[in-house]
């Protein structure tokens, strides 16, 4: 389970000091286990919640069962026998007047079946499911009843915890029951009562005392849901406290110093001249906030958000030649190899003519040619180095390193962000920030996880780029597929064909791709097809992907290692294999390889059937909607935010309580909440971010 925050900070009375072992049967040993999962004191306990809760306070009659229902039952065992059907096992049938219900047991032994016999009674609790023969329970947990009346039923819900190693749920019950009788009553709210009233929502005691034991008739579904003022109530706090660690890197920040960089340079001025094209609105608008940040003696920590092919590359380089033209060094860093390849190449080109030194730095780059890196980079000759992670590793060092440009940023968390900011010149000065990102999310959401980050939004894509035509089709229609390959090579296009890994296929990762190569070099003939895929060395992965740019390869079969970043404009035809596997913003990622020139360009979703219900929508969804914001809302709709908002992205890694698409609506309280508190209370600050974030909120002290 993940580990939770520590409580310690926050109580301000006498239980601020009371350790674990104060609690009845925690001995030295059971205090460390607990501790390991950040719970120090008694308080913290209160904060492990519930993951799930079984109802055990009632008796469902056995003829308003439903499947997929858990329940208890009371009932007599009409007959009891093994059959061998498929595989041994023990049916029991019973019947309570009202209906009846199958007890199997795949294991079981001979005390057992003996106990089971005709016109025994019993208590059982399970889940109900569809059976061969009507509803069963597969291995209730049951006793046998005597003849006395019937034994009592639980008056509160029954909580589940997150199973923890070494550690009974009985035991956790037991504990926690114990803390919330010493600690209620002292817990302090930080929250302020007025705010609470407003959204209708329970105060910190009430909350924690009623998902610990919920009382019996308790609404299951909307427990089930997250969606109960109690945990919602909770869900705010939790936000609260991400909200406000960011708030303080943020502040943080503007107390650090920068070099300040003129935007206006004539550098950047000659590069924007010799570009075939003009900057969007979108891009220039972007590239103005930037410059105004970069002017100021505080480092900048701007996120670009704009959908992929809007040209966030070229609004990095001209901020990049801004700050090489005040002599500061830039870093460029992207997430994988290959897209820092890519840059690589696209710097290169723009910025040799300029006489700018563009220096490559990454993880696979040794020996020699590294030293040399390291060593341009130390003494100030590389102007702009472009790189993956290596970028910022141990013994790497920069002579002025005015800006850091963080590529698709959703791969980097916030503290490797802030690895990046202490990389700064002689340690006085900071860098300023970039970051770029092509995952937009709802702005009321964006202000809240990204509160450490002003924001651009880059909303329309460069003129004259045709729609790309995006239509589903089965795996079985794969023929006619290649055939439409083939007229399109024919007639000098350039195709990717994609092949995600599979996860829970027992087949090696690259084989998928390697078979399909197989296929399309066959089927194709006379067609070059390349082959690109994770476990490729970086140079045969450049090679290909050269290949394919200069359109030596006119097909190129790849893992999803080309989702992000790539660039190569006669690319006009996108298959992408198992499509109903994938997300929406991996689909739009992808899709987005194509499209980038002024030839008209297609994506074609092979699926296998049949379709799930959410497969069957996020396919329609691609075909029906091209704009990234569209897809990135409906994404968090159909996904939830903890795939599509990943932990790397926000740096919001532990989230436990609230989820960010369930709880979208809490952004905005979360937002005045936190402006107020700001203003008015330094210690709730400091407490609500021990309280939720712990450890990591220490960050916020850069
Ligand atoms: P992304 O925002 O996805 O990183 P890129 O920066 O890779 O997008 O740009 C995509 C393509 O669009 C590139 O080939 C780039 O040269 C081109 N491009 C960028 N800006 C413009 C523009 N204003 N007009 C025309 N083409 C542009
Ligand atoms: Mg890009």
């Amino acid at each position: 389970m993940q580990s939770l925050p520590s409580d310690s900070a926050r109580q301000p009375g006498a239980e601020a000091k009371a350790s674990l072992t104060s609690l009845r049967g925690v001995g030295p040993a059971l205090a460390e286990k607990l501790g390991r999962l950040s719970i120090r004191q008694p308080a913290d306990l209160l904060f492990l919640l519930p993951q799930r809760y079984e109802d055990r306070t009632r008796v469902t009659p056995l003829g308003s069962l439903r499947a997929g229902q858990a329940a208890v039952i009371d009932a007599e065992v009409e007959l009891t026998e093994v059959v061998y059907r498929r595989r041994r096992s023990l049916l029991c049938r019973l019947s309570d007047g009202t209906g009846q219900l199958t007890l199997r047991f795949f294991y079981f032994s001979r005390a057992q079946q003996n106990g089971l016999q005709r016109g025994a009674r019993l208590r059982a609790y399970g889940s109900v499911r569809t059976g061969p023969a009507g509803l069963e329970i597969v291995h209730p947990e049951y006793r046998l009843l005597g003849t006395g009346p019937a034994p009592e039923l639980e008056d509160r819900l029954t909580p589940i915890y997150p199973a923890t190693e070494g550690l009974q749920q009985t035991r956790l019950r037991g504990l926690v029951g114990q803390a919330m009788a010493q600690c209620l009553g002292h817990l302090h709210d930080w929250l302020p009562a007025e705010h609470l009233a407003e959204l209708d929502l329970p105060d910190l005691e009430a909350a924690l005392s009623y998902l610990h034991q919920p009382p019996a008739g308790a609404d299951l579904a909307q427990l089930a849901a997250g969606t109960h003022p109690c945990q919602r109530r909770l869900a705010l706090e939790e936000m609260l406290a991400h909200h406000l660690s960011l708030r303080l890197i943020r502040e943080a920040t503007r107390t650090e110093r920068a070099i300040p960089i003129a935007a206006d340079s004539d550098l950047a001025e000659q590069f924007l001249a010799q570009l075939n094209f003009k900057l969007t609105g979108g891009q220039q608008q972007a590239l103005a906030e930037i410059g105004a940040d970069m002017a100021q003696s505080h480092p900048m920590m701007r996120l670009v958000q704009g959908d992929v092919g809007c040209g966030k590359t070229v609004v990095a380089a001209a901020a990049a030649l801004a700050a090489v033209a005040t002599g500061q060094q830039v870093a460029i860093m992207a997430p994988t190899e290959l897209l820092a390849e890519q840059h690589r190449e696209s710097f290169f080109r723009w910025f040799d003519p300029l006489g700018v030194r563009v220096v490559w730095l990454s993880g696979s780059l040794r020996g020699k040619a590294r030293d040399r890196a390291l060593q341009e980079m130390a003494d100030g000759r590389a102007q702009v180095v472009i790189g993956t992670h290596a970028l910022f590793q141990e013994g790497v060092e920069y002579q002025q390193l005015g800006l850091v440009v963080v590529d698709e940023q959703h791969r980097f968390g916030v503290h490797q962000r802030l690895q990046l900011m202490e990389k700064g010149n002689d340690g006085s000065f900071r860098p300023h920030q970039l970051v770029m990102t092509a995952t937009p999310i709802p702005r009321t959401l964006a202000m809240t996880v990204y509160a450490d980050l002003d924001v651009s939004v880059i909303s329309e894509l460069p003129p004259g780029r045709q729609p790309i035509n995006t239509v589903a089709l089965p795996e079985e229609r794969r023929g006619d597929v290649v055939t439409r390959v083939r007229e399109a090579c024919a007639e000098g296009r350039r195709a990717y064909w994609v092949c995600p890994l599979i996860e829970d296929s027992e087949a090696l990762p690259s084989q998928a791709v390697e078979s399909t190569h197989a296929m399309l070099s066959q089927a194709l003939g006379e067609i070059p097809v390349g082959l690109i895929h994770g476990r490729m060395k970086p140079e045969a992965k450049d090679r290909a992907m050269k290949q394919f740019a200069a359109g030596k390869l006119s097909v190129l079969v790849a893992t999803t290692v080309i989702e992000v970043g790539v660039d190569v404009p006669e690319a006009t035809l996108m298959i992408i294999e198992n499509a109903e596997r994938m997300g929406l913003s991996q689909l739009h990622q992808l899709r987005g390889r194509v499209g980038r020139g002024s030839d008209a360009s297609a994506c074609v979703l092979l699926y296998r059937a049949p379709l799930s219900r959410l497969a069957r929508e996020r396919l329609d969804t691609m075909r029906r909607v091209s704009d990234g914001f569209e897809l990135a809302r409906k994404d968090l709709e159909l996904r939830g935010p903890g795939e599509v908002l990943g932990t790397r992205q926000t740096g919001l890694a532990q989230l436990r309580v609230a989820d960010l698409a369930r709880d979208a609506d809490l952004a905005l309280p979360v937002q005045t909440l936190g402006q107020h508190l700001l203003k008015t209370s330094t210690a709730a600050v400091q407490a609500i971010i021990a309280r939720w974030v712990g450890e990591a909120g220490r960050f916020g002290q850069v």
